[in-house]
Formats: structure tokens, C-alpha cells, sequence
């Protein structure tokens, strides 16, 4: 994710005045998640256990895939669907949770049975199948809901989940939350599944998702487009975007299918910037190694909203968006999207990193990054609202704080420390060892103690772990000192 830079400076004034930041309040009352949580291995429970964000997602199972085939009219705003989830039980489960936010179930079955159900608190779909759950054995649950999905208004985010586009389109976009306003999910980034969509809106209307593009069919006034992403995602990486969009297609040299979606109201100035596309991907593989998805692209969308994000395969970018928000988000291919985060708390491992890939394009246009970094020291030395931000366990609503700038800093900082050799090859064995997987930001700094054979405990504290501005032995290490 990349905010819009103004948001940023306004989260920080709403910060300074010492405003509570509250993300959304958590699923109903206390009592009833006591009622709802893990008493016995039998009643899987909400929440997956993320200590910022503990009724997200549900613990019990895990999800292989979400077969969603939905319908929207852009004229009455409705969206009707049928999620067909797939999933492996992690316990005996009598009952378990899905989370979906501000539309209604109309009926659920579970392994071709009718299943009771209840909605529950903001975000709570309780399940009980006809027959229990075994350990170790898949099941489907196949739900029908519908209605008008629901915009999250988030006190430091801005917007996200379904929005409508000032085109009089949607699109499903926002971090954390988003996927649980348009399909019933386990929503949390620990448990990433294959997707497949095919959604139905009205002729002349186009729909965009992640992965693969498959056949589009006509019935009566009505298309249906088909998109598939085999590579597990996070719910939160998850998008359909629906607008009388121009779609160009092309393939990457090595075959990758690449599809660019624009709204109509795009500026012209955004195609220049989405045709280099191919080439910043190419450079960061020089970086990163392989490009780690199946497809590529971008979903341009022609109104300012609070942010461009990183949706898998196909990243949405605000009006906004330059060609260092396509870097940015084009990085999150590899961290974030191939490699999620463990925990909310773990956020650096994606925004630090993102951030630090814009840098890299600038050494690549030929910036000389250690003049540029001593110059940013020494401009910021003694703003201490800079350096205060931590980039690991910053506490729930601090995520984006300071991961964007003093995260970049610090990524390259740690780049000085171990040597340019180090701190590559660990960042592409880090991408080959958890691809396609979940790593914590602890198991990053583990990993770069590994690779360097530096006991790095003092750096990461200094830079990572705590607040205020490191000591000039970790701000300055000799690589980058003059
Ligand atoms: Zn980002």
C-alpha cells in the first residue's frame, strides 16, 4: 500500500493530538465473543489470533480456495453471490466462523447439506453443519448472500472495502479489511487460498480480478468475466473492480499475461507510466530474483482515493499514482504478496521493503543513494516525530506510520551494514524460502543474522524495535559513512 501523501501528514496531526486511531471496532460485545471464541476443540472459533486485529479471521480451518461467482448492477448498487469455500478442517469442528461485513446470508450448505447459520456482531457468519467436521478432511461450504455492499470508513486509512468510483463503477481495495465486504472469508493473511471469480454485470460493464483471465460470456444484457489466481493470496490482496474500463493486453517477455484496466477519466499521462511496467518488473527481478506470479497488470482508477494498493497480479493505483507507486506496488509482488506478513505487526516486512524498491529504481536512474541517505540524516536529524514511529509491533492503528520513509532508511541502512552481497542474495533466499507463505518479522532478523554472521540484536533494536533516532554506530555504518 502507498498513501496518498497527504494522508500521511494527516494522520500525523491526528496523532500529535493525541487522538485514539481506532481501525474498526472489533465483532460484537465482549460477552458474546466469550460466548463465540475456542472453548473446546469442537467450536472453532472467531478471530485467527492477530494481537491488533483478534476477531479477524477464524481459527478451525484452512482455506484452498474461494470459488465466488457474483452479480453486480452498477445502476441499484446490489451485489448478489455464491461463495463456494473450500477448506481443510484443523480440528473436529461442530461449528465454525466466516467473516463477511454488511451483507446478508439468505442460505449455507456445508458438504451438500443444509447448514444452520447466524450473522453475528460486524463481521461474524457462524456455521453449523448438518453433520461435524472431521479433522484432517476437506469441506465446501457453499454460501448465498447479497445485498449493497458496505464502505469502511477508517480513521487513519480513509476508505476501503467496496467503493464506488465517481464513474459510477466499484471496486474492492483496502488494509486491512476489504474482502469481508464483498465475499464471506477467512480474513486473516495467515491462511491464503486460490481464488476464482466470475462476475456477471450488466453489457458495456467490465470486470477486473487477480490472476488469470478466462473466458467471458453473454446472457440476456448480461457479461460474465472469469479471472483465476492459482498462487494463494491474502484475503486483503484480493479484488474485483467493475467499470466501462479500456483494457490492453500484452505478455511479458517470458510469456506472463499482462492485463491494464483504465477507468474511464484516466489521465492520459498514467499509460506512459503503466507502459514502463514491464521494464520495472524486469529490474527488480534483477534484485528480488524471479517475478513470483503467474499474471501482471494494474487497475487504474480515476478518482483521488486514500491509496494505491498492492492486489495481487494487478495492483489498483489512484489518480495520483506516479511510476514510483508502480515500483512500490509492483514490489509487493514479491514482499507482501508472495511472502505475507505472519502478523499486522510484521507490516515492515512489506512497506519497508516496497519503499526501499523505489530507491533501488532511483540508484537504477543513477541516484548515488548514500549521498542521498546522509543528506536525509542530517535534514532529519533532530525531527524527533521522524524517528519516533517503531517499524516492528508498533501497536494497531501505528502500521503505517513510519514504515513508508524511516522504514526505507532503516532497509537501507541494513544494506550498508551487511554489504550489497549479503544483503541481496538474503533477500532472494528469504523469497525462495517462504514464497507462496506467511515469515514474521522476527524470522527476518534471524535470516540476516544468518546470512551475515553479524550479531545484528543491537542494529535491529536500534533501528527497528525502538523509537527514537539510532545511534550514529547503526545510523552511520561504514559502508555508507564518507
Ligand atoms: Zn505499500
Amino acid at each position: 500500500m502507498k498513501a496518498r501523501p497527504y494522508l500521511i501528514a494527516l494522520v500525523l496531526i491526528v496523532l500529535v493530538a493525541g487522538l485514539l486511531v481506532v481501525f474498526r471496532t472489533p465483532g460484537g460485545d465482549p460477552a458474546k465473543q466469550q460466548e463465540t471464541s475456542p472453548q473446546a476443540a469442537v467450536e472453532a472459533g472467531a478471530g485467527a489470533g492477530d494481537a491488533y486485529y483478534p476477531t479477524d479471521g477464524n481459527s478451525g480451518y484452512d482455506v484452498t480456495l474461494y470459488d465466488l461467482a457474483i452479480t453486480y448492477d452498477p445502476g441499484s448498487k446490489k451485489l448478489d453471490g455464491v461463495a463456494s469455500v473450500t477448506a481443510t478442517a484443523s480440528a473436529d469442528l461442530a461449528r465454525f466462523n466466516l467473516d463477511l461485513e454488511g451483507l446478508k446470508v439468505s442460505e449455507v450448505k456445508v458438504a451438500g447439506q443444509p447448514a444452520k447459520f447466524v450473522q453475528e456482531g460486524d463481521h461474524e457468519l457462524v456455521i453449523t453443519p448438518a453433520a461435524p467436521l472431521a479433522k484432517g478432511k476437506p469441506f465446501t461450504a457453499v454460501i448465498t448472500y447479497g445485498g449493497q455492499p458496505t464502505t469502511i470508513d477508517d480513521a487513519s486509512l480513509g476508505r476501503s472495502g467496496w467503493q464506488i468510483s465517481s464513474t459510477g463503477g466499484a471496486f474492492a481495495a483496502g488494509q486491512p479489511h476489504s474482502a469481508t465486504t464483498w465475499f464471506p472469508a477467512n480474513d486473516t493473511p495467515r491462511d491464503k487460498a486460490a481464488l476464482k471469480v466470475a462476475a456477471r454485470v450488466p453489457d458495456g460493464w467490465t470486470a477486473i480480478s487477480n490472476g488469470l483471465e478466462g473466458p467471458a460470456t453473454r446472457d440476456g444484457g448480461w457479461t460474465t468475466f472469469t479471472w483465476s489466481e492459482e498462487t494463494p493470496l491474502a484475503t486483503y490482496l484480493a479484488t474485483v473492480a467493475i467499470d466501462k474500463f479500456e483494457v490492453v493486453r500484452s505478455k511479458l517477455p517470458n510469456g506472463t499475461p499482462v492485463v491494464d484496466a483504465y477507468a474511464p477519466g484516466t489521465s492520459a499521462a498514467k499509460k506512459p507510466i503503466q507502459s514502463q511496467g514491464p521494464e520495472v518488473l524486469a529490474y527488480l527481478e534483477t534484485k528480488f530474483g524471479p517475478y513470483p506470479q503467474r499474471a501482471a497488470g494494474s487497475i487504474w482508477v480515476a478518482d483521488q482515493i486514500g491509496f494505491s494498493l498492492e492486489t495481487q497480479t494487478r495492483p489498483i493505483y489512484a489518480a495520483w499514482a506516479d511510476l514510483e507507486t508502480v515500483v512500490h506496488e509492483n514490489a509487493h509482488q514479491w514482499f507482501g504478496d508472495s511472502v505475507s506478513i505472519e502478523n499486522w505487526a510484521d507490516i515492515c516486512l512489506n512497506e519497508c521493503l516496497a519503499s526501499y524498491a523505489q530507491w533501488l529504481w532511483l540508484e537504477h536512474e543513477g541516484t548515488d543513494l548514500d549521498q542521498r541517505y546522509r543528506d536525509q540524516v542530517e535534514q532529519r536529524r533532530e525531527r524527533s516525530s521522524f524517528w519516533a514511529p517503531k517499524l516492528y509491533d508498533m501497536g494497531r492503528g501505528n502500521e503505517f506510520r513510519g514504515v513508508y520513509d524511516k522504514g526505507l532508511m532503516g532497509m537501507h541502512a541494513l544494506r550498508k551494514q551487511v554489504g550489497d552481497d549479503v544483503f541481496f542474495k538474503a533477500l532472494q533466499s528469504w523469497l525462495v524460502k517462504h514464497r507462496d507463505s506467511n515469515a514474521s518479522w522476527p524470522e527476518f532478523e534471524e535470516h540476516f543474522k544468518q546470512a551475515s554472521g553479524q550479531p545484528l540484536d543491537p542494529f535491529f533494536k536500534a533501528w527497528f524495535r525502538d523509537s527514537g533516532i539510532p545511534d550514529d554506530q547503526y545510523l552511520l555504518p561504514v559502508g555508507v559513512r564518507r
